[in-house]
């Protein structure tokens, strides 16, 4: 019921997901209150976040993703993020990011009885359904067994848009990291199944490789990435019609 359309529902829906909170780093901010005469709901309306771009960052909290010693992935995702949001917003892109701290989206979610996991996923897609976004870009940190495994991949949703983006994006790590690499379509992940808008899951480089994990646990290596993502956005928005 809560995900059916405009006005109160959506409204509701927010409070239910905790969106209403902080911890939403983006263009949303609330409104100056009037103790004597409460705002009517069409003003309320327009508290709602919108962006162009919903920088997912990925994990959190509990949720680490990979791992080299005490390098978390989920810290290196969200510094990554956080450059490429302000990259992104210093290049006139709305850009949204859905987690500003080191904490489980799945702690937001307090509406399902799902498994964390679950519950943390839902919560990504929830955000999209929400704030609407025109593009959803999921950050990562690969990891491979395998010695000699490095470099960018873009894993994007199986649709043309999705494609273009994810070339894009991919296009712009290659160049940043020297690397020929393929963006690969998939229907295997949750995110890229469930939302509703051109979305891509970006494994920035791998944690298990030495030069690239060099580069991911600096904060210059960690701002190259981001520019280079922000590369990638900036140039799928010069030739996609809105
Ligand atoms: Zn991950």
């Amino acid at each position: 019921m809560l995900l059916r359309g405009g006005g109160l529902s959506r409204i509701v829906w927010l409070t239910a997901i905790g969106l209403t909170g902080a911890g939403l780093l983006g263009a949303w901010a609330p409104p100056p209150q009037r103790l004597d005469s409460p705002e009517p709901l069409s003003h309320v309306r327009h508290t709602l976040p919108t962006a162009e771009v919903l920088i997912d960052a990925g994990h959190g909290g509990i949720d680490s993703g990979t791992h080299w010693g005490d390098v978390m992935e989920k810290d290196i995702n969200l510094a990554i993020s956080r450059k490429l949001y302000i990259v992104l917003r210093g290049r006139g892109i709305k850009a949204v990011l859905n987690r500003t701290g080191d904490y489980a989206l799945s702690d937001d979610n307090r509406w399902q009885s799902a498994s964390r996991h679950n519950r943390d996923l839902a919560q990504r897609k929830g955000l999209s359904d929400v704030i609407e976004p025109e593009l959803f870009v999921s950050i990562h940190v690969n990891w491979s067994k395998k010695r000699g495994n490095r470099g960018p991949i873009v894993i994007h949703q199986d649709e043309g848009r999705s494609a273009l983006l994810g070339a894009f994006i991919q296009d712009g790590l290659n160049r940043q990291q020297s690397s020929r690499r393929l963006p690969v379509p998939s229907n295997k992940y949750y995110v890229l199944n469930r939302v509703k808008v051109p979305s891509v899951i970006v494994e920035t480089a791998f944690l298990s490789d030495s030069r690239d994990r060099e580069m991911l646990i600096s904060p210059r290596g960690q701002s190259r990435v981001a520019l280079a993502i922000a590369d990638g956005i900036l140039a799928y928005f010069c030739v996609s019609p809105s």
